[in-house]
């Protein structure tokens, strides 16, 4: 490295500022070369590629796409080709994750066979199955103006995940910086540098208050209206939720065992090992549930929220976008109709199936952050009306199932089970006042 000797001038304001400082320093050895859009490039910098409209300007007016169809979407790149002839040209090892090994232990050896080489580079690259965001796209169901216009809608599926494990240039740069006294902050140095546009932070999820919470519900429908009181009750993934089978409820034990889920059409263990646990039933819920299980669609396998359409589990996106987010702009009054909180707009003529309920576009303007909940919120919610019980944070913890499972049956387990349904049910007495007044 040759840094030409004027550079350095250890002045006591460096280290008030080491990044100004390694930025003069080292700032013209920086240089970031694209060789493709990955995912990194689209999330970091690229984010507006992430949006379906920007998607739909990037392939109509810069690769010159008049429609943007499945095939479209699904041409690759050579992406994965490239990765594994880098890997070979380069003697990296290319592997798939283990499940349950940590991937920073196992590849560890060869970070330390290319610190001992003094080398930097790419060290190991681990492959992984995982799920992430994709985008779909669909044909109107019904004519409009333009005949190339394409629904692109967002969804989660599963494909390869390359994880590139890299010991870079910057940790010399940094080491000799260090050395040099000009930087001695014991932080990742990673943490305070700062992208131009790239650091917004994501909005605060949105917790409902019990009355909101009413009023979304009171606007639903069989058997979405059943999905969200489990949702809110329990504080399940929706892919739980949508993988519910009646074989996972134990009535007479009052308890549910979440082992599965559904994602993009896939049935599948949940996601991670701590998910996989038992959650108490309050009775309230169970009455619920029994209730349900009277008019549910019977199928083979007694999936408890199976769509007649299909004999299989719903696909929670489209009724959070078609029933649970129009509900949510109802919290507020529609400046268009006047129809008030809780009422669904007035509309002059009915959708071209007939059958949407539709909300006003000023409606779902002046709602605001209402008019993105999702199946998420009822999960966010369902942690912050827990952590207003009060009960311990392990309790709140395994409520989640976040943490580790208690499965021995000692003294611990028994008290931790009773206080898992304590607190549940302060929860669940929210959910379901209207039953606990009426019981
Ligand atoms: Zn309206």
């Amino acid at each position: 490295m040759d840094l030409p000797n004027h550079h350095v001038s250890p002045a006591r304001s460096a280290a008030a500022r080491p990044v100004e400082t390694f930025t003069r320093l080292f700032g013209s050895l920086l240089l970031f070369v694209y060789h493709c859009f990955d995912r990194v490039v689209i999330n970091g910098y690229l984010s507006g590629l992430s949006r379906p409209g920007q998607v739909v300007h990037f392939f109509q007016k810069v690769v010159g796409e008049p429609v943007i169809g499945k095939e479209v979407l699904s041409r690759r790149t050579n992406y994965q080709k490239s990765v594994e002839s880098f890997a070979s040209n380069h003697g990296i090892g290319l592997e798939w994750a283990e499940p349950k090994v940590r991937k920073e232990d196992y590849v560890r050896p060869a970070l330390r066979r290319m610190e001992r080489a003094g080398r930097h580079g790419v060290y190991f690259i681990l492959k992984s199955m995982e799920q992430g965001q994709t985008f779909r796209s669909a044909v109107p169901r019904f004519a409009t103006g333009d005949p190339n216009y394409r629904i692109l809608a967002r969804q989660r599926s599963r494909f390869t995940h390359s994880y590139f494990y890299i010991r870079d240039v910057m940790d010399l740069m940094f080491e000799c910086a260090a050395r040099w006294e000009l930087f001695n902050d014991r932080r990742n140095p990673i943490q305070i540098v700062r992208i131009k546009d790239s650091t917004k932070r994501r909005p605060r999820p949105t917790v409902l208050t019990v009355t909101e919470y009413d009023a979304i519900l009171a606007l639903l429908k069989e058997p979405y209206r059943t999905m969200v009181i489990v949702a809110q009750c329990l504080g399940l993934r929706v892919s739980e939720i949508a993988a519910l089978q009646w074989d996972d409820f134990d009535f007479e034990k009052n308890l549910l065992l979440v082992q599965r889920s559904f994602v993009s059409g896939h049935v599948d263990d949940v996601k991670t090992e701590y998910s996989r646990d038992y959650v108490p039933l309050h009775e309230s819920l169970v009455e619920i549930l029994l209730a349900w299980s009277k008019d549910a669609l019977t199928t083979k396998v007694g999936w408890v929220f199976a769509s007649a359409l299909t004999n299989k589990p719903y696909h929670p996106t489209e009724i959070q976008n078609r029933h649970i987010r129009p509900a949510a702009c109802c919290l507020v009054e529609c400046p268009k109709c006047g129809a008030g909180v809780g009422v669904w707009c007035r509309q002059d003529q009915l959708t071209p199936n007939g059958k949407r309920l539709q909300v006003h576009e000023e409606r779902r303007t002046l709602a605001g952050q209402y008019a993105s909940i999702g199946w998420h919120t009822f999960r966010h919610t369902y942690r912050s009306w827990l952590d207003e019980t009060g009960a311990p944070m392990k309790v709140r913890q395994e409520l989640m199932r976040h943490a580790p499972i208690q499965t021995t049956m000692n003294v611990y387990g028994q008290a931790m089970a009773s206080s898992k349904r304590e607190a549940n049910g302060k929860v669940v007495g929210m959910v379901l006042k209207p039953v606990r007044a009426s019981a």
